[in-house]
């Protein structure tokens, strides 16, 4: 029986013992072995060959197609010497996961099985059956071709496996049509267009020696683990990734003992093999700790170009609950695998700079240095605020949805923290000139000189969803088990948008005669006039932050339905069109398939409730209901009279259950809508309350039913036994 089960897995769980790995070889030394990097290259290449890819990969040059056969066969030899059989285009459709289709090197001919020729345009170009990604109708189902393309910026890796390696090649993924089907293809598009507008800003300030500007990003991941043997005994983990069922523990998180606690052995002997497996790949793994909720935990990797970042945060995702597998758990990415205990998200640092002028974002050591760090910024104020919808559009998700606005997430409201220094900063910018900076006391100075601004200006904002951390912008609404892809399009998008109008300003006042540092002066007043109501320094989870943000006109979109129309927003459609990032037919298509997504997710979700329901909560409660009125009977027919009010608890929550339950089922059978919208609304109206009544039964069911009878692992038993 269920409860069985669950006895087994406690057991088990008790009985594991810890593997170890292999860790003869310095993990330093593993660094990158697996990569096609530029220091292979560079060995492997012609020299003229390594220089045009190396334009490309440092400074978006476009890719030269004639050196394509000579990388080509370099690779294939360098992969063959790495054990791969296989080669793999490696793509990452709108689901937002990681999608490969293998191929064989080898291939049949007259003398049996042999290396075919692995040419040049088999590197660039690959055409994968793609009728069943989603395209939100791009393309229609008769036209099932879509098109992989190699994206030459990032570099191609072995994935290995014991018995045999891939060579995988990151990818675009388009439509015959030439329209983005992926997540990759925007976030190239919109790296170029921010970089573009940014070297017009930079010449501005005098820097014409820029080849490109770069965003970068860091993305610190956080995720739970729990024993396998819990998880394949509760079919809601399995089918959803989270729990649809169970009563919260009488030890939750309210000790705040487990975050930055010492960490599990088992758990730090899985966090060693993953280091090591994520150095192999020449993701640089940095920082590994406990979270907040019992059983949750966090990886952050040092940022890199964000278009590596993100396809190492893809990778990253898939090796975690790989080796998390070798360790007897499974990992779980989920934004909310557990109600009533702290979700996980994805917090998103990013930043803009390039090799030789460093970080933009960093405050500078003079004045002009900081007054170019201001209009940076200025340029992020504006954006966050112009586009706030996009911001939130783009982390919208059914699961995310548990976390945004839940006292331990940001909020649905996207605001902007400064601190305290640069909020000071701009305010006196507001005032109209005198600026400097708190620290240095009340210094009347022209913007020409403003004075340092100190690198950590110390305070920090845990409430806030884009803050201001001292030398770079951490978007926290993103989710755990989303691709940063999305996040950083809309900051790229942001950027382009704002920098440009920036520029266009100053390039206006100054053809006029007036001065460039008066001309940023007022370029930086009119944004802080117009923008400043999306910068907020104080605390994001108190209720009259709801009403304060209402008064200034920030939206708050609490549900991915109220969310995911923003991508049709006409500034949003405009800048998207201007920057050639996505067309208004892209845009819509993306909002389709995160609807899609969405209804689909809860209909499962609701699917699972009722059959939990069914097959595994009534048949334990019938039984023990059945015990109880056995004991009343017998205690009746020896002569006693006794109230159980046990029994009479049980019997209404069995009453509220069982009508629950044919609430839900009616609502899943009338699940319909027009459109994907309409489905996503119905989903949200009527299957999500369904379930929540389906569930609050059956939480007090599991607070009264015999606990050797309880078929599901409990809150307590997943969350603290590892
Ligand atoms: P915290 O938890 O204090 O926010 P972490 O150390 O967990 O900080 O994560 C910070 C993340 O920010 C790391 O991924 C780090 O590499 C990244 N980061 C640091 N500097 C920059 C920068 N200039 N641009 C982008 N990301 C950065
Ligand atoms: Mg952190």
């Amino acid at each position: 029986s269920g409860s069985q089960s669950r006895r087994q897995a406690i057991n088990a769980v008790i009985g594991h013992s810890t593997p170890h790995c292999d860790t003869d070889t310095y993990i330093a030394d593993m660094f990158g072995e697996l990569v096609f990097s530029p220091s292979v290259m560079k060995a492997r290449l012609p020299k003229t060959v390594y220089k045009k890819i190396m334009a490309t990969i440092d400074n978006g040059a476009p890719l030269d197609p004639t050196v394509a056969d000579v990388v080509a066969s370099a690779m294939k030899d360098w992969a063959i010497e790495k054990g791969a059989s296989h080669y793999a285009h490696v793509f990452y459709p709108l689901t937002g996961f990681t999608a490969e289709k293998h191929d064989s090197f080898l291939e049949p001919d007259a003398s049996g099985l042999s290396l075919a020729e692995f040419q040049g345009k088999t590197l660039l170009q690959g055409e994968p059956d793609a009728s069943s990604f989603p395209n939100g109708g791009l393309r229609g189902t008769f036209e099932a071709r879509g098109y992989t393309g190699w994206d030459a910026t990032s570099p191609a890796y072995i994935l290995e496996n014991p018995n045999g390696n891939t060579l995988c090649i990151p990818t675009i993924f388009i439509s015959w049509t030439g329209e983005a089907l992926d997540k990759k293809t925007p976030l190239l598009r919109s790296q170029q267009a921010m970089s573009k507008q940014a070297m017009r800003l930079l010449k501005l300030f005098g820097h014409t020696d820029v080849d490109t500007v770069v965003s970068y990003a860091g993305a610190e991941q956080e995720y739970f683990l729990i024993d396998e043997n819990f998880y394949y005994a509760r079919p809601d983990l399995m089918t959803s990734g989270r729990t649809l069922f169970g009563a919260p523990p009488s030890k939750g998180q309210e000790f705040d003992d487990h975050y930055f606690g010492a960490i599990p052995d088992r758990v730090l002997a899985f966090m060693i093999e993953l280091d090591r497996e994520l150095f192999k790949q020449g993701i640089p793994a940095k920082t590994r700790h406990n979270e907040v909720a019992p059983g949750q935990f966090e990886l952050a990797p040092v940022f890199e170009r964000s278009v590596i970042a993100h396809d190492h945060q893809q990778l990253m995702m898939t090796t975690m609950k790989k080796v998390a597998e070798r360790y007897g758990m499974i990992c779980l990415l989920h934004e909310k695998p557990f109600a009533g205990v702290n979700g996980s998200g994805k917090h998103v640092n990013f930043s803009l700079g390039n090799s030789h002028q460093g970080n933009l974002l960093n405050p500078g050591d003079t004045p002009h240095d900081n007054m170019q760090f201001l209009v940076f910024c200025g340029a992020i104020i504006r954006g966050v605020h112009k586009f706030g919808g996009l911001l939130r559009a783009v982390v919208a998700s059914a699961s995310n949805d548990h976390r945004l606005g839940a006292n331990e997430a940001p909020p649905a409201i996207i605001s902007i923290f400064l601190g305290s220094q640069l909020m000071d900063v701009f305010d006196q910018i507001a005032k109209g000139g005198a600026t400097a900076s708190k620290e240095a006391g009340v210094l009347e100075l022209g913007v020409d000189t403003l004075p340092p601004l100190k690198a950590d200006p110390g305070d920090r904002n845990r409430t806030s969803p884009f803050a201001f951390t001292g030398n770079r912008f951490e978007y926290r609404a993103p989710g755990s088990n989303q691709s940063i892809s999305d996040p950083m399009v809309a900051i790229n998008v942001l950027l382009a948008d704002s920098i440009d109008h920036i520029a266009t300003e100053l390039e206006k006042l100054t053809a006029d005669g007036t001065t460039f540092a008066d001309a940023c002066q007022q370029v930086l007043q009119e944004i802080i006039t117009e923008h400043g109501a999306v910068i907020f320094n104080g605390d994001g989870y108190a209720d009259v932050w709801q009403d304060e943000a209402r008064s200034r006109g920030l939206k708050n979109l609490r549900t991915t339905v109220d969310a995911v129309t923003e991508l049709g927003d006409a500034d949003v459609v405009t800048a998207f069109e201007k920057y050639g990032v996505l067309s208004a037919r892209e845009l819509e298509a993306r909002e389709d398939v995160i609807f899609e997504q969405y209804a689909l997710t809860i209909l499962v979700e609701a699917k699972e409730t009722a059959e939990i329901a069914k097959t595994m909560i009534l048949p334990a409660t019938f039984r023990y209901q059945g015990e109880l009125s056995g004991v009343s009977a017998n205690l009746k027919a020896a002569g006693i009279e006794s109230a159980n009010p046990v029994l009479e608890e049980i019997t209404a929550h069995l009453a509220e259950l069982l009508s629950s339950l044919t609430t839900l089922e009616e609502g899943i059978k009338n699940f319909h809508g027009d459109s994907e919208y309409d489905e996503s609304k119905y989903a949200l109206d009527t299957l999500i309350p369904a379930m929540l009544e389906v569930r609050a039964a059956a939480d007090a069911l599991e607070g009264l039913v015999a606990d050797d009878l309880w078929p599901l692992p409990t809150y307590n038993e997943m969350l603290t036994i590892l």
